[in-house]
């Protein structure tokens, strides 16, 4: 069983209702590359969490402090399927080969990617090949209103 030990990738990437936290900004209980001020306390939400690499996916080595990704699920209400989640936790981290075989990762499983870019970005990858799923006027609508980007990926 895995322990996020020194990683507190998500005590940035993630919001956090019930502290008000924004996505994209370190907790102000985190000890960044320690762990949290308020351990024992902490809002239950971040007791439960459980990133990708936390569930066993990925190696040792490529905690999402490291690889600068964190890896999740997120359903997007106008999609209505889970889309695997990749949060950057610093700027380039998709650029890194951990995210690219992440992308893969997702699409081998039939689910879009939603990438949420350090910058504040958000965009959602379908996969050209594998992935069957249709973008109607609806999604594409509402995509558009959420300022989600939307990019068909040419997977392998
Ligand atoms: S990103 Fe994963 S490994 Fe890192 S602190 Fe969060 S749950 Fe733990
Ligand atoms: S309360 Fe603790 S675990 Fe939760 S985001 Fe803040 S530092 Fe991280």
């Amino acid at each position: 069983m895995r322990e996020c030990g020194g990683c507190t990738a998500c005590c940035k990437t993630h919001p956090l209702k019930s502290i008000r936290k924004a996505q994209n900004t370190w907790c102000p209980d985190c000890l960044i590359g320690k762990g949290c001020n308020i351990y024992a306390d902490r809002p239950s939400g971040c007791a439960e969490f459980r990133c990708q690499w936390l569930m066993g996916y990925g190696g040792d080595n490529e905690r999402p402090d490291k690889v600068r990704i964190v890896l999740d699920y997120h359903t997007m209400e106008a999609i209505g399927v889970p889309a695997l989640m990749i949060s950057e936790v610093s700027h380039g981290g998709i650029e890194h080969s951990f995210a690219k075989k992440a992308i893969e990762y997702g699409f081998r499983l039939r689910k879009p990617v939603f990438v949420q870019y350090a910058d504040g970005r958000q965009k959602i990858y379908f996969s050209k090949k594998s992935f069957s799923f249709v973008v109607t006027r609806e999604i594409h609508d509402a995509c558009v209103q959420a300022r989600v980007e939307m990019e068909y990926y040419d997977d392998l």
